[in-house]
């Protein structure tokens, strides 16, 4: 893997946002803040428009400083968030869609993700925070957590409001489609895994790979499972990278920390490091059988130590947990007790 974002590599060692990119002719990267995120910021895309006007890749965080970013960004680049004529969205998560509903307000932009993911914010909003806080704990109960400690790993039903009203898109790019972004090729490659309607793009003219969040060349995306998600999410993701893995492009963009060159190679180490976790876990389910996700979930290799790990950052390891255990059981390696709490051995072979 080559690092072609080198600004954005020692904005990251530097510990500052990078600066807004010409990367070609009519294209821009925006970096906009993620308040008090590890992640930092997302890169949005500005593409220059055929007959005038500008298309959006991403949209940012919902935030006040995020805002600022963006239309700062926008205004860096001789652009005003009026002149957006339409918005893609790689995914349904808050830093990627959050934005989009002030920049179609102000613009009057068309905004389009997949369908699968479309759906998945009609039903958040269709919801409401409430509800899904409820469905959330009941999903972590159900994978072997104590009622209290989900209770107060998920958080009050406030914390959810703005996640359960973000801007349900007026159109849908299925996989192979091709985006309204005139003067481009923006191709739709449906990529599911991160979440079920995750977009990649493949820009045919400059060959460029837009990869959102489902290649990044420093962490591995979260891969988990949830109340109302996909039965097999792992083996989706796997299945997505490879995908995409030949395909060649001069260079990636992803939606976090930098640009690359070297798809094939990121893709094998990705796969390579789901594989060795998946090894990881049925040596745990080996050394403690009839254990729930939850309790396997301590006897993983984690960044910090198990116990100092609560809220979302418990949730996003159970549940990552509990896609490797779907993976598992799919390959036909693990077997699932069934029942209100499921518990996990080996299979019999
Ligand atoms: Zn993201």
């Amino acid at each position: 893997m080559e690092i072609t974002g080198t600004a954005q590599r020692e904005a990251w060692l530097a510990r500052a946002l990078p600066p807004v990119e010409q990367l070609r002719d009519g294209l821009w990267s925006i970096p906009v803040p993620i308040p008090h995120n590890p992640l930092r910021y997302v890169s949005v895309y500005a593409f220059a428009l055929d007959g005038g006007g500008l298309g959006l890749l991403d949209t940012g965080w919902e935030s006040e400083e995020s805002w600022a970013a963006l239309t700062g960004g926008l205004a860096s680049i001789g652009g005003g968030v009026e002149d957006v004529r339409g918005v893609l969205v790689t995914h349904l998560h808050f830093d990627h869609l959050g934005l989009a509903a002030r920049v179609r307000e102000a613009s009057g932009a068309w905004l389009a993700m997949h369908p699968a993911d479309a759906t998945a914010v009609a039903r958040l909003s269709a919801a409401g925070a409430a509800t899904m806080v409820a469905s959330e704990i009941d999903f972590l109960v159900g994978l072997g957590a104590d009622r209290a400690e989900a209770t107060g790993d998920v958080g009050p039903a406030e914390r959810m409001e703005a996640f359960t009203s973000m801007a349900v898109p007026d159109r849908l790019l299925e996989d192979g489609e091709h985006a309204d972004f005139p003067g481009w090729r923006m191709r739709a490659v449906h990529t599911p895994g991160h979440t079920p309607g995750h977009l990649c793009f493949a820009e045919e003219g400059t060959r460029l790979f837009f990869s959102g969040d489902h290649v990044l060349p420093r962490i591995s995306p979260n891969i988990s499972t949830n109340q109302a998600g996909a039965a097999d999410p792992l083996r989706d993701f796997l299945d997505s990278l490879g995908a995409v893995r030949d395909l060649d492009p001069a260079e990636v963009l992803p939606a976090h920390e930098w640009r690359f060159r070297g798809l094939a190679g990121r893709v094998d180490e990705l796969t390579a490091h789901h594989e060795s976790r998946l090894a990881e876990l049925l040596a745990a389910i080996r050394s403690h059988p009839h254990s729930t996700p939850w309790q396997l979930a301590a006897h993983l290799t984690w960044s910090r130590p198990w116990d100092q790990y609560e809220r979302r950052m418990r949730i996003f390891a159970v549940t990552e947990t509990d896609a490797h255990l779907r993976l598992l059981a799919s390959r036909g390696m693990v077997t699932t007790s069934g029942g209100p709490v499921p518990t996990w051995t080996l299979a019999v072979r």
